[in-house]
């Protein structure tokens, strides 16, 4: 008991639970882990908190000032009038105070001091408290400074986290009140999420990825997966030197390897080997994670899912590369549209472009670095994000409504 911390003895000589709006319930029973409380109310509430010693809901056990009574809870006189006497610390029972982890030092309750006096020192704060009274109705009752924005800038947060795309303009003044709105989107992303649950039960990153390996398959593809992780001289040998941006973007490990940032190395070695082994053409793809340093987070993901394909050997021209990009966007159902670029890494590119965002860069081959790379024949061959593709697909304000996320469920913000 001695060493147990402050609120975990508080719930248990207290047997009462004030809530956030300082309500009392009774407490059914309570589960301690190493940093929580989680505490089941007689009103079937659970309701998990920091086992600390400073928590609000530490002091307001030790005040005993609650504004009403659970009605669901029914407690007892006897119940709450043990909460507000505070008997349990009273003369005849001592108790040590837990001890503290660092320098405050130990507190010992001693005969006749009270839970009032002793809350009092431990916090300037619980001074005011100077007997276990109802509160107060002030407080709820303070006039609100009426602002000329319709949202807080917290409230305006909330709303666009609930919104998928762009579908309410925030500055409409014919809006609903906060409440009635976030009540409303709220209540819409419940219904899609439960929906999604009752039906088709696919992330839509996953489908994308299953989308693409049947598409690219039924092309004639042949789907690789390699290992995430690669040795570090795969990107020098990129050509992506030290100095250019790309090179500074690279997780690296302390054993020499990285984290991909792209699939072409590992491409560019199955293209060589499988050269030796398969006919002519050989059309390869790979879909999976990679890994870039990003400080735009609007359209950039540290943590992305690139599809690479290519094809080497017979028509490797630009006209089939082309004809092959449109018919992978259209079967996407994703707009488009082609520009001609210079690529850092390799030499003539085709930029892929959905407005101004960059869907792809294609490459017509061959390029100066296939000789590092033992590659001797002319090649085609074009990287996709699948996240930005959603993001296209779906008309999604932020990227990260589609990519590996545990707040976002299908564009869906998931804290609802
Ligand atoms: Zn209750």
């Amino acid at each position: 008991m001695a060493d147990r911390p402050m609120l975990e003895r508080l719930v248990k000589l207290n047997d009462v639970w004030l809530s956030r709006k300082d309500v009392l319930h009774g407490i059914q029973k309570y589960d301690v882990s190493t940093k929580k409380i989680r505490i089941t109310t007689d009103c079937g509430e659970i309701i998990t908190v920091n086992n600390s010693r400073r928590s609000a809901s530490a002091r307001s056990l030790r005040n005993s000032k609650y504004r009403k009574v659970c009605k669901h809870c029914k407690l007892s006189e006897e119940r709450i009038n043990r909460f507000v006497a505070k008997d349990f610390y009273d003369p005849g029972i001592t108790y040590v105070e837990a001890p503290v982890k660092k320098s405050a030092p130990k507190k010992v309750l001693k005969k006749g001091m009270t839970a009032q006096t002793q809350s009092a020192e431990a916090s300037p704060a619980a001074v005011s408290a100077e007997s276990p009274a109802i509160k107060t109705e002030e407080s709820a009752s303070m006039p609100v400074n009426e602002k000329k924005e319709k949202f807080s800038p917290s409230q305006k947060k909330r709303l666009e986290a609930l919104m998928v795309a762009d579908e309410i303009d925030l500055n409409d003044s014919n809006l609903s009140d906060y409440a009635t709105l976030e009540a409303d989107l709220t209540a819409q992303r419940k219904a899609e999420l439960r929906d999604i649950y009752a039906n088709s039960r696919e992330h839509m990153l996953a489908k994308l990825e299953r989308d693409i390996s049947a598409f690219l398959i039924s092309k004639g593809f042949i789907e690789i997966k390699s290992s995430i992780l690669i040795p570090e001289e795969y990107i020098v040998r990129m050509g992506i030197d030290k100095d250019l941006e790309l090179s500074k973007q690279v997780f690296r490990t302390d054993d020499g390897q990285c984290l991909r940032p792209m699939l072409a190395p590992v491409l560019y070695n199955y293209l060589r080997r499988f050269d030796k082994i398969l006919p002519d053409p050989i059309k390869i793809f790979e879909i999976g994670p990679c890994y870039r340093k990003e400080s735009d987070g609007s359209s950039h993901l540290e943590e992305f899912t690139m599809v690479n394909f290519c094809q080497m050997g017979e028509g490797s021209t630009r006209e089939n590369l082309v004809q092959l990009l449109d018919e992978f966007l259209t079967y996407l159902g994703i707009e488009y549209k082609i520009e001609g670029d210079e690529c850092m890494v390799y030499g003539a590119t085709v930029d892929v472009m959905h407005g101004d965002m960059e869907l792809s860069s294609a490459v017509v081959g061959p390029v100066p670095m296939d000789i590092d790379w033992g590659i001797n024949k002319p090649w085609i061959g074009a990287g996709f994000g699948l996240e930005r593709l959603l993001k296209a697909k779906y008309k999604f304000k932020n990227i990260k409504r589609g990519s590996r996320s545990e707040y976002y469920y299908n564009g869906i913000y998931t804290n609802l």
